[in-house]
């Protein structure tokens, strides 16, 4: 399982955020059954990707800016050459 680099806790999912000037979105980002990427809460709604932080739910330290990076973190991959 990764683990945190702050915390150094275990995790298997992060927490996405992302900040719009009339709301704020907070949902549970984790790999699905099939290996992909999943964002799991009602109120995802399909926006552009800008300005968005996945954070370790335990210590709440931003971890990754883009879902690339996450994806592979999450994975266990060290790198991922798209990102
Ligand atoms: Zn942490």
């Amino acid at each position: 399982m990764p683990v945190c680099p702050y915390c150094e806790k275990e995790i298997n999912y992060l927490e996405f955020e992302e900040d719009f000037s009339y709301l704020k979105i907070r949902c549970i980002f984790v790999i699905n059954e099939n290996g992909e990427p999943d964002y799991r809460d009602e109120a995802w709604v399909d926006c552009k990707l800008d300005d968005v932080a996945y954070r370790c739910p335990r210590c709440g330290e931003k971890l990754f800016d883009n879902q690339c990076e996450a994806v592979a973190f999450l994975k266990g991959e060290a790198e991922r050459d798209e990102c």
